[in-house]
């Protein structure tokens, strides 16, 4: 048994479902339970269509809905030219259900909305590539990931009970009697049947849950990029492929903001030691890369992981009082409150310094919150680089033409938050 996962860029059109319906045919003889996302952005557009519910503006929402329907019927017609099993129906219902959701009053949860609505992205995708898969002979099942993924009711942040899990997951995939099964990633169910989602691109996790339930022997996601990358190449030149990490590393480069995996998907795997791959779907012949236990490979290349738009903000008790465990309480308290994720922090005798997402973070409130006890300062357009496995000439590689304004520095890592000195 083996799970595949294709995000949204992978069944973004027609043609790139035919494309993933080729990648499956290269596995004749393989049991395969496929993780499909959202068609292309239908999840940002899903997004705008609950926002416009939430503000009953009932123009825009039915604008919204139509064109999200538009693409699909798109899609649907290149793929359906004659209808199959009516699909064309069962998506026409799926839409007409929305419509008629959206004209129920809201409750007052948004979040709960956010998840009824939402989910919707991957029920219609995993339809049409079930659909699809069987009428090119390819005999699969659809299964309802809303009846095996056992969350809490943290909507759109559902925290998975393993055990209910992989009871149901095993259940409704012993049952099928195809070859292939179909699910949806990203999403979940709370004991009461109602439906949450797991985190933006959750699909990924959703593939490690269904191996970790199935003991599958590996998890292959499907991506346009190569494989792994040694750094992101928006921000770099001549990157390389990372052909074989261990899971610590891959661990260690998500949460440092490597955005090829999502962060939730290798603890998982590492527990029940099933392999990682990471290939094209492109060019699905090339070797990618694997994520397993062997550490050995970890420090062949360097890998650079950039962060831009970060602000460093310091905190100082105007008393000049050392920074002791009851201010880090109380500013740590602020933080988990208000949402906000440190990227680095650093503490000096007076003061307290971290750096965050400058998008996430509201300045003037953290100031007006803290500005009493506290000399509150901040610096803004930052980047923080995270080198894994540096050596001095990729430093000084890298802070070319930048100022620096702190370091830290491990045996394997090296982070400095910098300014660009636009030279
Ligand atoms: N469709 C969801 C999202 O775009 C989940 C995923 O793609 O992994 O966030
Ligand atoms: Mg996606």
């Amino acid at each position: 048994m083996q799970v595949f996962k294709f995000g949204g860029a992978s069944v973004k059109d027609a043609a790139a479902v035919q494309n993933v319906v080729n990648i499956i045919e290269h596995f004749p003889n393989e049991e395969l339970v496929i993780v499909v996302s959202a068609m292309g952005k239908t999840t940002n557009a899903l997004e705008e269509v609950i926002a416009a519910y939430w503000k009953k503006d009932t123009s825009e929402l039915a604008e919204k809905i139509n064109s999200l329907r538009g693409f699909h019927d798109v899609i649907l017609d290149e793929l359906f030219p004659n209808n199959h099993d009516g699909i064309k129906e069962e998506i026409a219902e799926i839409f007409d259900g929305l419509v008629e959701e959206c004209n129920e009053p809201c409750s007052d949860n948004y979040h709960f909305e956010y998840d009824q609505i939402v989910s919707l992205g991957e029920v219609i995708s995993t339809k049409i590539v079930n659909t699809f898969l069987n009428k090119n002979g390819v005999a699969s099942t659809w299964l309802d990931a809303r009846k095996m993924v056992r969350t809490n009711n943290s909507w759109r942040e559902g925290k998975v009970n393993w055990e209910e899990t992989t009871k149901k997951v095993k259940e409704q995939v012993d049952k099928t009697d195809t070859r292939i099964s179909v699910t949806q990633g990203f999403l979940g169910h709370t004991a009461e049947g109602f439906t949450t989602t797991l985190g933006r691109e959750g699909s990924d996790f959703t593939a490690a849950i269904m191996a970790y339930s199935l003991g599958a022997e590996s998890v292959t996601i499907w991506k346009d990029v190569p494989g792994m990358l040694n750094a992101d190449p928006k921000w770099f030149d001549n990157t390389v492929l990372l052909e074989k990490i261990s899971f610590k590393e891959a661990i260690e480069l998500a949460y440092y903001g490597a955005s090829v995996i999502h962060p939730k998907t290798i603890q998982p795997l590492k527990k029940m030691n099933i392999p990682l791959y990471v290939k094209s779907f492109i060019n699905p012949d090339q070797q990618g890369t694997v994520i397993q236990e062997s550490s050995v490979n970890d420090s062949i290349i360097p890998s650079f992981i950039f962060k831009m738009d970060q602000v460093l903000i310091s905190l100082s008790p105007k008393d000049l009082s050392f920074i002791i465990e009851e201010n880090l309480e109380e500013i740590f308290g602020y933080l988990s409150k208000e949402n906000i994720r440190m990227n680095l922090l650093q503490t000096s005798a007076v003061s307290f310094s971290f750096v965050v997402d400058r998008a996430k973070v509201d300045l003037e409130k953290l100031v007006a919150n803290f500005e009493d006890d506290y000399l509150v300062r901040y610096n803004e357009g930052l980047e923080i680089v995270t080198i894994r496995h540096f050596d001095e000439p990729t430093i000084k590689r890298v802070t070319k033409y930048k100022k620096i304004i702190l370091e830290q520095k491990t045996r394997e890592t090296v982070r400095i938050v910098m300014k660009d000195l636009g030279v």
